[in-house]
């Protein structure tokens, strides 16, 4: 459920896997995020799991092409290898 808080510091807590889904309370499936990004990721992207969301974008957006989506992955991977995690912004 996402609150109403306009505290500019205010942060959600967004489940990585829903809990509605299987996800759970530990550390590593939580993540803190602004309001208005929490609210739009759900708008989208619903109750999804992560899985689930790089296949709708792959199938809808991206024209099934797998294979494209796999290297750039691959390559983005290669790029971030050693960022710290909450290096960057969410
Ligand atoms: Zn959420």
């Amino acid at each position: 459920m996402v609150r109403r808080n306009r505290n500019y510091r205010h942060r959600d807590r967004h489940h990585i896997i829903p809990r509605s889904r299987g996800g759970d309370y530990r550390p590593e499936n939580i993540v803190r995020v602004r309001e208005l990004d929490h609210q739009a990721y759900h708008f989208i992207f619903d109750n999804r799991t992560p899985p689930e969301i790089i296949e709708r974008l792959v199938e809808r957006f991206w024209n099934g092409n797998w294979e494209y989506v796999r290297e750039a992955y691959e390559r983005n991977a290669t790029l971030y290898h050693g960022r710290q995690k909450g290096d960057r912004e969410v």
